[in-house]
């Protein structure tokens, strides 16, 4: 798969993660998707807060804030059941809660083995 129709799919599939949230009582806004090269360097640059290696430069992830009953909920675990319907959509599907340092809010698609 191209990087170019892995970024297609990412997008629909951010859509059904949408739609599942709504239709599980939760509600979103949109943190960061795409982070632009110009404000925080090119893959494998370290510029501004993002990571060097972020897929968020390559359209491939997504940070979505999460509020339940109108309240905006901070932990990784808030996430799970939206993480845990979100990698059964795709195989290369990743989310942020089973990190290392885990980051709830985090969608992605792996690429080159970044995630
Ligand atoms: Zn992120």
């Amino acid at each position: 798969m191209t990087l170019g129709q892995k970024q297609r799919m990412f997008t629909r599939l951010v859509g059904l993660l949408i739609e599942y949230a709504y239709q599980n009582g939760y509600e979103l806004t949109f943190g960061d998707a795409y982070r632009d090269p110009r404000v925080h360097g090119d893959v494998g640059v370290k510029k501004s807060y993002s990571s060097a290696v972020s897929v968020h430069k390559q359209r491939l992830a997504i940070d979505l804030n999460l509020f339940k009953d109108g309240v905006y909920q901070t932990s990784s675990e808030a996430h799970r059941q939206l993480g845990e319907f979100w990698k059964d959509l795709h195989p290369d599907c990743r989310w942020g809660g089973d990190f290392k340092s885990p980051d709830g809010n985090h969608y992605s698609m792996t690429h080159g083995g970044r995630a």
